[in-house]
């Protein structure tokens, strides 16, 4: 697969992932990892997980993501 947004400019660069919001392949350019912290329900409450997961998105998806 390759990087839909390099797709977008004319360019074909292999893909290293999935952006987990839309679903497109994105290259090491494109692609934002962001830390996911994970919760879980525990007898009191919700706590959160001391490592937190990944969440990769395209730059797309990272810019919308922040603009909410
Ligand atoms: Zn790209
Ligand atoms: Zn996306």
């Amino acid at each position: 697969m390759d990087c839909f947004d390099c797709h977008m400019n004319d360019q074909m660069t292999a893909a290293v992932g999935v952006c987990r919001s839309c679903g497109a392949g994105i290259c090491p350019t494109h692609a934002h990892a962001i830390p996911q912290p994970l919760h879980h329900l525990n007898g009191t409450g919700v706590a959160t997980r001391t490592c937190a997961a990944r969440c990769l998105l395209c730059t797309t998806c990272l810019d919308a993501e922040r603009s909410a």
